[in-house]
């Protein structure tokens, strides 16, 4: 039954770590938000306690066996939710008539399409799947402005940027005196490792980060700060970012979340507990404020906030996602794709820590940059760098 006082949403990602949180807010202000459609490739246990909790419309899933499963599960119940299966159903979802916001929080390219088919719908879209925008950058911002679609950034850093550009920015530096965007980062849990220590590091180590509670993925690409490259390209596509206007500074304590300088010598800033309901919340009830449980920053007891320059021996990644960007047309989509294949292949123990970057380079030396006409293209050059990045892969002793 559809209820016109409330927003109406899909959660692309539910039983993730941004999936998770979303619901968190959610369930806060019943008043004010419906879930519509929820999804999950795995952790359907999750998912099933989350349908049972919101209610929604639709579940979808990637496998039959588990579709039916949670079908008998929610029939037994009483539940009246639809499972749907498979990848044109997370499309669908996505694009429903009656929902409003999509939470694009699935990890990966595998998130492109139906974030995709959001924007291609006009929905407000609240863009946590990074790697969609910097897969198709181009493309994906010329949906978005075709279809009137609003994105409002998730990642912390870039909802901090978003909160300290003036109100009516509308993509130009110039017009509105913006100098730079100084993109924080927390260095991840191997800022002060030995580099040769380096080399030995299991991926418990790497998912194991100082201040955030994460998917494993971007954990891992936190510890290389490739995900800090990934910011880098997610800034330019979002705020018309000239790349050599977006500067990288490590701020271990995770308090700044990012921020804006002006021509006039102003910096500004947002600042908060590392919790990814605050930047969740902002966009959710976007011009409104919520409450989310976030504990209040007390400043004092934090005491000191430190920054410091990144060091590019160290975190090889960053300036391979600087190059990737200045390379421009299919080189971002070959760098997430190939970093995608070896971050896997981490986590698997097939790969060492440090040969994650070598990887990627290795692809970006490999595969020519293309243009990227449309999603076809994108696609086809996501193909071609995992096949490449997984040869790479197969070539290096662990
Ligand atoms: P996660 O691994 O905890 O969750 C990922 C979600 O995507 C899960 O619901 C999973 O079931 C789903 N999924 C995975 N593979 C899928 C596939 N092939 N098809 C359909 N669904 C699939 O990840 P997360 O930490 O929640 O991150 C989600 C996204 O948000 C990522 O793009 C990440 O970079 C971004 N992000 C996360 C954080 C954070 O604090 N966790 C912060 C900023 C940005
Ligand atoms: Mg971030």
């Amino acid at each position: 039954m559809r209820r016109p006082d409330k927003q109406r949403l899909t959660v692309l990602g539910a039983s993730g770590s941004i999936g998770v949180s979303t619901l968190d807010v959610v369930a806060r202000h019943p008043e004010r938000f419906e879930v519509v459609a929820l999804t999950a490739y795995s952790r359907i246990d999750l998912l099933a306690q989350q349908c049972f909790r919101h209610r929604p419309r639709y579940a979808v899933v990637a496998g039959a066996a588990d579709a039916k499963a949670l079908a008998a599960k929610f029939s037994d119940a009483g539940l009246d939710t639809e499972v749907l299966t498979g990848p044109t159903a997370l499309q669908r979802v996505a694009a429903l008539d009656d929902v409003d916001t999509v939470m694009a929080a699935i990890v990966g390219a595998a998130g492109l399409a139906p974030t995709l088919a959001a924007v291609r719908a006009g929905k407000r879209i609240l863009l946590a799947n990074k790697e969609a925008l910097v897969m198709a950058g181009a493309l994906f911002m010329a949906e978005l402005r075709r279809s009137g679609a609003t994105l409002l950034p998730i990642d912390s850093e870039h909802n901090a940027v978003f909160q300290s550009l003036p109100a009516d920015y509308a993509g130009s530096f110039a017009a509105k005196g913006v100098r730079r965007i100084l993109l924080t980062a927390s260095g991840g849990p191997f800022l002060n490792t030995p580099l040769e220590q380096l080399l030995a590091v299991t991926p418990a180590q790497a998912c194991a980060h100082p201040n955030w509670v994460m998917g494993r993925k971007i954990s891992v690409d936190s510890a290389t700060m490739m995900n800090k490259g990934l910011e880098v390209i997610e800034a330019h596509w979002l705020f018309n970012a000239p790349p050599d206007r977006i500067e990288v500074v490590i701020h271990p304590q995770s308090v700044i979340h990012s921020m804006v300088e002006y021509a006039d010598g102003s910096v500004l800033a947002q600042l908060g507990n590392p919790d990814m309901r605050t930047p969740i919340a902002h966009a959710l009830a976007y011009p409104e404020r919520i409450e989310t449980g976030v504990a209040p920053l007390d400043l004092c007891a934090i005491g000191r906030l430190s920054f410091e320059r990144p060091d590019s021996k160290r975190f090889p990644c960053l300036p391979l996602a600087y190059q990737a960007l200045a390379a421009g047309g299919s080189a971002p989509t070959l760098l997430n794709a190939a970093n995608e294949v070896a971050v896997e292949a981490f986590l698997d123990g097939r790969l060492s820590f440090l040969a994650i970057a070598d990887v990627i380079a290795a692809v970006l030396d490999a595969v020519p940059s293309l243009p990227l006409p449309d999603l076809d293209a994108v696609l086809g050059a996501d193909r071609v760098a995992r096949v490449a990045a997984a040869e790479a892969v197969a070539r290096r002793p662990i």
